[in-house]
């Protein structure tokens, strides 16, 4: 109903081993809201984000979806019901063609006979995957290949999205695309959980943000006072 986070964890703590990640983590994503994740390199973002997937389970905590608790519940299952998350790197087959990758993810989500339309949808938002359809995936570059990444999922509309880092090492047109079809993901309702370094960028496609660092949330707002808030501690020397 109302009120209920399409994606919420509450007070998680989570572990390598030994290596304690997180600290009583909480946030929440609304119903097609969007929320950033930022803070510097090893401060936990990707650990929340498979937290959130279910690839990592928390030691303390809970992860709730649509209010429904599915703590320690397989990846799987997490993903059927509707939580897609899409990994730092690149998650595509490299001997298959773009257009096989693109058939087999929408096969498994939608079903044979959704598998035109998504197509569809997926060209018409992504063009350079449309020209390189027949292409083998491992000979696009790396953000082409991210792009290829992210169109898998987005032509399915999942409730849920959580993406890491997705503008690592992209040229700024692969950058513009990947923004462009988190929007739209957006605009579909889809709820969005925002890993990224590229701050502006992220903040510029979410509503509020969460600043973690050493494994604990220091700071949470809306994304236009993000950056004034942490200033320089994130923005500043990055060079980017
Ligand atoms: P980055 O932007 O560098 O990926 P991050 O904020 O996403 O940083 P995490 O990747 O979540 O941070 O890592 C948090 C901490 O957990 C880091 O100290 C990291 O070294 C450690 N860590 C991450 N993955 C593992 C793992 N598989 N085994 C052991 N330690 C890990």
């Amino acid at each position: 109903g109302p009120g209920v986070p399409a994606l919420a964890l509450e007070a998680v703590h989570a572990a390598y081993g030994p290596y304690r990640a997180l600290f009583g983590v909480s946030l929440a994503v609304p119903p097609g809201g969007g929320v950033a994740l930022i803070g510097p390199n090893g401060a936990g973002k990707s650990t929340v984000a498979r937290v959130a997937s279910g690839l990592v389970v928390p030691s303390a905590g809970r992860v709730l979806l649509d209010g429904e608790d599915v703590t320690g519940r397989p990846a799987h299952e997490i993903a059927r019901r509707g939580l897609v998350h899409v990994p730092e790197g690149r998650a595509v087959f490299s001997s298959l063609s773009v257009e096989e990758n693109l058939v087999l993810s929408f096969a498994a989500r939608v079903g044979r006979r959704g598998v035109g339309a998504a197509l569809e949808r997926a060209y018409a938002a992504f063009p350079v995957l449309a020209e390189r359809r027949r292409q083998e995936a491992g000979t696009l570059s790396g953000g082409q290949q991210r792009v290829l990444s992210l169109a898998k999922v987005l032509a399915v509309a999942p409730r849920c999205l959580v993406v890491d880092e997705l503008s690592l090492g992209l040229a700024p047109v692969m950058v513009d695309a990947v923004y462009e079809g988190l929007a739209a993901a957006r605009a579909a309702g889809t709820a969005v959980l925002v890993v990224e370094q590229h701050v502006e960028r992220a903040l510029g496609v979410v509503d509020d943000a969460v600043v973690l660092a050493q494994g604990r949330v220091t700071w949470r707002g809306p994304a236009d006072q993000a950056q004034a808030a942490v200033g320089l501690a994130l923005t500043g020397g990055g060079g980017d």
